[in-house]
């Protein structure tokens, strides 16, 4: 067993469905912890429309000290319909998860897509298209488009956003990703728009330069408008995805097919010292409070977190081989089950959250027994 460490957790349930998913992966960190003797120490803290409502902020300082201070973070979601449906909203939860970003200068989020055998069926992409899939992208996270300059003419006939990046900041994120492509297949897909954008100009010759240090990755570039269409074409085509922030949240949600649903996909983001954890899914207020979401998403967050702020690589397999065996059992959330799904193997959040624990620690028991 790994040696015992103590870490401090901050979790950020926010909002929507937000508080229900984050329930289930610290549940499962504190029976890891449990189970491993790891003195995990959680801190609860307010981000998004909760921190609106209680403080008038979507970041209350409180909250920031207290993620500046913690050895990782375990976010639920934020969003609520009254800002979506309030374009001149001028406080705003997002605002909160960006500044919170920005401030712990989260620039790599990593997404891991994968395809469970259990699973294939749950697509709208057929089975031997996805069969074998397994690609981690590399999005950049603290620059470009969502970051850059933007306004609205006072006559309200003009608005506008600025994609800017540095060449440093494109050489950290693509220095990472080059160095996971080594641990893995050994290929990279650059994904830009370089045929237009001056921007994606500067990333494709930094990328280049940064390929230099790596001769044993391929590196491929692709153009973001080919690399939507190849990703459902042919997802095994891909290794490592490299991108900047708006190419990779759009890609993103569209390779979640891949894996079935939104509420499969778990990622990190990460820079130096603090790693913060989230799925990639937002606030879904359509399910929000009707114990139907699926919490997978943020269990498998908390997977990467042992795995990547805690290097806690068995602590890590055990969520996810846990999440694997119950989808092998036939259990389902409503979002990946499919009209073959027998109406009694359709679970609650609730019901899947407990199924997932009690195969968490009975693997636990018995490699203790071993
Ligand atoms: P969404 O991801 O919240 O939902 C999209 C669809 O996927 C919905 O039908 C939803 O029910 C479903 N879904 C999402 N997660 C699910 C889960 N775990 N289990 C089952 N089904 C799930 O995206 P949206 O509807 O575009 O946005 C809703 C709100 O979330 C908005 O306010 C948006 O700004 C916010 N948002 C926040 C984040 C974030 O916090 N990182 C990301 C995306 C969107």
């Amino acid at each position: 067993m790994s040696p015992v460490m103590k870490k401090r957790i901050v979790v950020l349930p926010g909002d929507g469905i937000g508080p229900e998913v984050t329930y289930w992966a610290r549940t499962a960190l504190e029976a890891i912890g449990k189970g491993f003797n790891h003195p995990f120490l959680f801190e609860q803290s307010l981000i998004g429309h909760a921190a609106i409502e209680a403080t008038g902020s979507p970041l209350p300082e409180e909250t920031l000290d207290n993620c500046k201070a913690a050895d990782a973070i375990l976010l639920g979601a934020v969003g609520h319909p009254k800002y979506d449906l309030d374009p001149s909203a001028k406080v705003r939860p997002e605002q909160g998860l960006l500044k919170l970003r920005k401030s712990l200068n989260l620039f790599a989020n990593l997404r891991p897509i994968k395809i469970y055998d259990a699973l294939a069926s749950a697509s709208s992409l057929k089975r031997e298209i996805l069969e074998g899939t397994d690609i981690l992208f590399y999005r950049e996270l603290t620059g470009g488009i969502y970051f850059g300059n933007r306004g609205t003419h006072p006559e309200g006939n003009h608005a506008y956003d600025t994609l800017s990046y540095t060449r440093e900041e494109i050489i950290r994120i693509a220095t990472m990703a080059f160095q996971a492509a080594q641990g893995r297949r050994g290929i990279l897909h650059s994904v830009d728009k370089a045929n237009v954008l001056d921007s994606s100009r500067l990333w494709r010759a930094t990328v280049i330069e940064v390929s230099k240090q790596f001769p044993d990755v391929q590196l491929v570039h692709m153009f973001v408008d080919n690399a939507a269409m190849q990703l459902i074409r042919d997802p095994k085509q891909f290794d490592v995805v490299l991108t900047g922030n708006m190419f990779g949240d759009i890609l993103t949600d569209e390779a979640s097919q891949i894996s079935g649903s939104l509420g499969m996909l778990p990622s990190a983001s990460l820079s130096g010292r603090i790693g913060m954890y989230e799925p990639v899914h937002g606030s879904a207020p359509d399910i929000a409070g009707k114990n139907m979401a699926n919490p997978m998403a943020t269990m498998l967050s908390a997977a990467m977190m042992l795995r990547h702020s805690f290097e806690m690589e068995e602590e890590s397999l055990l969520i996810e081989e846990s999440i694997a065996g119950v989808l092998e059992e036939g259990l389902r959330t409503r979002d990946i089950a499919n009209e073959k799904t027998p109406i009694e193997n359709i679970c609650t959040t609730d019901e899947i959250g407990t199924q997932i624990l009690e195969k968490i620690e009975s693997r636990m028991f018995q490699s203790v027994m071993i």
